[in-house]
C-alpha cells in the first residue's frame, strides 16, 4: 500500500474535483483505494487493509500536484533513433527524407529507440503510451516484438498500433515499394500480433490495435479489410488523417472527397476508433466525428514543426469528439515531452480561437481523460477515482520554476515541463525524484545514439544524411 499526503490533487474526474491539500491512498490491487481533502481519515487504513499485514509506504507530497498520470495516444517510437533531420520540410518532404533512413531498422535499432523514447516519456509524466509502427523492412527481424520488450521493460502500460503500408510509389503512393508490404500478408501479421500479444483485461497492460498508415500510403482495400479485422477481433482502429493540405489535395484528387468522407466510406468511422491529427477539418468532418464519437490524438507540436496546421480542438471537444494529445514524431517533434504537450496545446488553441479557447484544466483533461478515452480505458485510466488503476504522476510545483505560481494546475501547465517527482503505473514506482527507476538512463541514451549513427551508416550516401541548415 502507498499512501501520499500533504499534496495538492487534481483528480480530473467528472465534477473537476481537486484539493489544495489532500491524500491518495494506492491498494495492493495496484488500482487507487482512497482520494480525498485533508489527511488519510482516522480508521480508514485499518479498514482497507482489514487486519491484513501489509507494508504502507508514505510519500510526503508537500509542494507536489498529483493528477492522472498521462496518457500518449500517438507516437512512432522508431523515430527516437532518427530526429533531427529534414529539419525544414513539410510533412511529405520529411517523409521522403525519412523513409530510405527507416528502411535500415531492426530489432536492436528499434528496441534501443523505443526503450530510450519511452524512458524519456516517463520522465514526461506519461504512464500509457500508443506507438503506431508501420515500418517492417524484410530482413528487421521482429521490431513489433522489439518494441514491446522495450515498454515492458521500461514498465510503462502499452498500446502498440501494428501499422502497416501497401502503396508504394510504384502504384501512386509516396512511400518508396522497399518499404511497403503485400496487403495480404500484412494482415496476416496484424492479426498474428493481436494473438500474440493482446490483452483485453481491464488492468491490461498491453493492448494491441490495428493502424494502417495513412491515405497515401495505403490501399482502400487494406483499409477496409483492417477495420474488418478489428471488429471481428474487437481491438480499435487507428491511422493518420487530415494532418495537411497536401493530403487533402491527394485525396481529392485520388478519391474525390474530403479524408473525412473517405475514412466514413470505408468503414473507418466509429467509437472504437481514433485518428492522428484531424487538423484540416470542415464543419461537416468535425461534426461527423462527434456523431459517431470518433477520437483524435491531437499533436500540435508535430503540426507546429512540420508546419502542417492547427487543430480545431475546441470545435471537436464541442461537437463531442474525445480529444487526447499525442506527442508524435519523435522525428517530426524531437522534444517528445508529453508533459510540456499541455502547454503546447493550450497555446495551439488559443492562437486559433482566442485567449478563452482552453483552459489549463482543459488542457489537463486532454492529456489525462481525454487520451484515456481515444483508447477506450475511461472506465480504468484517466482520473484519480477510487477503484481506478493507480496510474498517478506526482509533480514537483515548489521548484524555482513553478514557486509563486498559487493555482498547482497552472503551474503545471502554463510553467515550465514539471520534474516528476513520483510516477506510478498501477501503483509500481517507474520514476522517483526524476529518476527512472526501472532502466539506467543514461545507459538508454547511449544505445539509442549508437542505433542513429547505425541507421545514418546504413543510409549513407542517400539524402538523409545529418543535414546542415543553411
Ligand atoms: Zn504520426
Amino acid at each position: 500500500m502507498l499512501v501520499i499526503t500533504g499534496a495538492a490533487i487534481a483528480t480530473v474526474d467528472a465534477a473537476g474535483t481537486e484539493h489544495r491539500d489532500g491524500h491518495l491512498v494506492v491498494g495492493d490491487d495496484g488500482r487507487i483505494a482512497a482520494v480525498g481533502t485533508g489527511a488519510v481519515p482516522a480508521g480508514l487504513l485499518d479498514e482497507l487493509t482489514a487486519g491484513r499485514r501489509t507494508e504502507i509506504r508514505r510519500v510526503d507530497g508537500s509542494g507536489c500536484l498529483v493528477t492522472p498520470g498521462l496518457v500518449n495516444t500517438h507516437h512512432h517510437l522508431y523515430q527516437w533513433a532518427t530526429r533531427g533531420l529534414a529539419q525544414q520540410d513539410n510533412l511529405f518532404g520529411w517523409l521522403t527524407t525519412l523513409y530510405p533512413v527507416w528502411s535500415g531498422l531492426d530489432e536492436d535499432t528499434v528496441h534501443a529507440a523505443a526503450a530510450a523514447n519511452l524512458g524519456w516519456l516517463a520522465l514526461s509524466g506519461c504512464t500509457t503510451s500508443t506507438d503506431h509502427h508501420y515500418v517492417f523492412p524484410r530482413d528487421g527481424g521482429d521490431v513489433f516484438a522489439a518494441e514491446i520488450a522495450a515498454a515492458t521493460r521500461i514498465g510503462l502500460r502499452f498500446h502498440p498500433c501494428r501499422g502497416s503500408m501497401d502503396l508504394g510509389r510504384s502504384a501512386g503512393g509516396l512511400p518508396p515499394d522497399s518499404t511497403v508490404e503485400d496487403t495480404d500478408a500484412a494482415l496476416a501479421a496484424t492479426e498474428a500480433a493481436i494473438d500474440r500479444w493482446h490483452d483485453p483485461a481491464p488492468e491490461s497492460m498491453l493492448r494491441v490495435a490495428v493502424a494502417p498508415c495513412s491515405p497515401f500510403s495505403v490501399t482502400p482495400r487494406l483499409m477496409r479489410e483492417a477495420a474488418e479485422l478489428a471488429r471481428r477481433r474487437d481491438v480499435r482502429l487507428h491511422t493518420h488523417l487530415a494532418e495537411t493540405v497536401e493530403e487533402q489535395e491527394y485525396c481529392q484528387a485520388s478519391h474525390g472527397c474530403t479524408p473525412v468522407q473517405y475514412a466514413e466510406g470505408l468503414g473507418w468511422l466509429g467509437d472504437d476508433v481514433w485518428l492522428a491529427h484531424g487538423v484540416h477539418l470542415d464543419d461537416a468532418a468535425v461534426a461527423r466525428l462527434g456523431a459517431t464519437g470518433t477520437g483524435v490524438a491531437h499533436c500540435p507540436s508535430s503540426n507546429a514543426r512540420l508546419g502542417a496546421g492547427t487543430a480545431r480542438v475546441t470545435d471537436l471537444l464541442a461537437a463531442g469528439v474525445p480529444v487526447g494529445l499525442g506527442v508524435d514524431g519523435a522525428a517530426s517533434q524531437e522534444a517528445g515531452h508529453l508533459g510540456a504537450e499541455l502547454r503546447q496545446s493550450l497555446y495551439a488553441a488559443r492562437l486559433r480561437a482566442g485567449p478563452g479557447a482552453l483552459t489549463a484544466r482543459d488542457a489537463l483533461a486532454l492529456g489525462t481523460i481525454g487520451g484515456a478515452r481515444c483508447l477506450g480505458r475511461a472506465g480504468d485510466l484517466g482520473s484519480l477515482e477510487p477503484g481506478k488503476l493507480a496510474d498517478v504522476a506526482l509533480w514537483r510545483v515548489d521548484g524555482l520554476g513553478h514557486a509563486g505560481i498559487d493555482d498547482p494546475v497552472a503551474a503545471l501547465v502554463l510553467g515550465p515541463p514539471a520534474p516528476v517527482e513520483l510516477l506510478l503505473v498501477g501503483g509500481r514506482p517507474v520514476v522517483e525524484r526524476g529518476e527512472l527507476r526501472t532502466a539506467d538512463a543514461a545507459e538508454l541514451a547511449r544505445r539509442a545514439a549508437r542505433a542513429h549513427h547505425t541507421l545514418l551508416e546504413r543510409t549513407a550516401g542517400s539524402a538523409a544524411r545529418p543535414v546542415t541548415q543553411e
